[in-house]
């Protein structure tokens, strides 16, 4: 962690972290990870190219139509893995808020409190910038003095970084502008990576020598919202990861635990094998038990972080210039947030026989 001028406010060793979540932590570009994902499951259990329109529940069974009406799939029970805006969620509360079964709270929409650029630069040429020669992956994140931003890096393989810049924006302002759009076009982009061109990073250029590096289509600007709702399932439906909790990535968390979620829903469906509405109801209330308290936490960590490491609040204010604090933050968080009772809860319980026995870890830093 480094103040605007790149003076070192803190450091945090990873691999002292493992043994407080369980495992060792990792770095892996978005692409990278889908394809190990995707090397490990036969591509004859997955369908591409589908979009769920539609969710129909009946005695024995849940279908889901994919457009049209041919297009209709049935099995016993449906997980909603579909995502912060989750088509199986809206229709599943659809259904729930005309039986009037649907919380109050989770009716209200995302809070939307900041925004974030990043991107992905092409292979770097490691003479030209420093640090990319290490065998691990080195995550800085720079608080900015003067100006409404944090920005972060972390190198993966290949010799590139992942650069991100986050700021706040006011949420009154945030709901008007998601009112009126549902895409940021390149100016918005343009316009924060105009204003962070200078900024210093720890590859011993700027920002704006990271940009030009990185390939235009590359470049995305998002919300960075966040909600947990009360209701994971109903019936035969479920739902998981950001479907159901949607965390700021401030602690790094919302996949990891989107994957501890199906873990431990596979697990209780390996154990239960329902196929009867009662057994499937048992077997998703003994999932949300399981689950919702940790994520209940985590969130509450994640919401708290961002507000310090992206915010402009007194206390984000505050830590930009004590390094102590930085630190008692980080670890006040880590034992908060991340400590696992018992990481083994979190193995497969019958490994599925699919893929090849092991991940390919090569293009994964540790
Ligand atoms: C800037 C940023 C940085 C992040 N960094 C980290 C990090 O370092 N570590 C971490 O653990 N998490 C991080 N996260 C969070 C992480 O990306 C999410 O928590 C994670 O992707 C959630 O996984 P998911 O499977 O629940 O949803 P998604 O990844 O959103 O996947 C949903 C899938 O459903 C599909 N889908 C959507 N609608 C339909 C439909 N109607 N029919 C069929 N399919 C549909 C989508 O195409 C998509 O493939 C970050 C998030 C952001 C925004």
């Amino acid at each position: 962690m480094f103040d605007h001028n790149l003076n070192r406010l803190a450091t945090v060793q990873m691999p002292e972290l493992s043994t407080l979540v369980g495992h060792p932590y990792m770095a892996v570009d978005r692409p990278c990870l889908y394809n190990l994902l995707l090397s490990m499951l036969p591509l004859d259990c997955i369908l591409f190219n589908k979009r769920i329109t539609n969710v129909n529940e009946y005695i024995g069974g849940v279908s889901v139509s994919c457009g049209t009406e041919k297009d209709v799939y049935h099995g016993d029970i449906l997980v909603g893995a579909d995502g912060i805006h989750s088509a199986v969620r809206q229709i599943l509360f659809k259904r729930l808020e005309e039986l009037q079964k649907l919380p109050e709270e989770d009716t209200e929409t995302f809070s939307r409190g900041y925004i974030t650029v990043l991107g992905t630069t092409r292979p770097l040429n490691p003479e030209k910038f420093k640090n990319l020669t290490d065998s691990y992956s080195d995550f800085s994140q720079v608080y900015g003095s003067k100006c409404p931003y944090t920005w972060s890096t972390l190198n993966v393989r290949g010799s590139r970084v992942c650069w991100s810049i986050h700021s706040q924006v006011d949420a009154s302002a945030s709901e008007n502008q998601m009112f009126r759009r549902t895409s940021w076009d390149s100016q918005d982009s343009h316009d924060v990576l105009k204003a962070c061109v200078n900024f210093k990073t720890v590859y011993g250029c700027t920002l704006g020598e990271l940009f030009k590096e990185t390939p235009v289509d590359g470049i995305s600007m998002v919300f960075l919202e966040e909600k947990l709702f009360k209701t994971w399932h109903f019936g035969r439906i479920g739902l998981l990861g950001d479907a159901c909790h949607k965390m700021l990535p401030s602690s790094g968390q919302g996949a990891v635990n989107a994957f501890h979620d199906a873990i431990v829903l596979a697990n209780l469906v390996y154990e239960y094998q329902p196929t009867t509405a009662e057994g499937i109801t048992t077997m998703f209330e003994k999932y949300k038990t399981e689950r919702f308290e940790r994520i209940q936490k985590q969130y509450a960590v994640t919401h708290f972080q961002a507000m310090v490491q992206y915010g402009q609040m007194v206390l984000s204010l505050a830590q930009r210039t004590i390094p102590r604090l930085t630190l008692l933050i980080f670890f006040h968080d880590c034992c908060l947030g991340f400590k696992m009772p018992d990481a083994s809860l979190y193995a497969y319980k019958a490994p599925p026989k699919m893929g090849p026995d092991t991940l390919d870890l090569e293009d994964v830093y540790i």
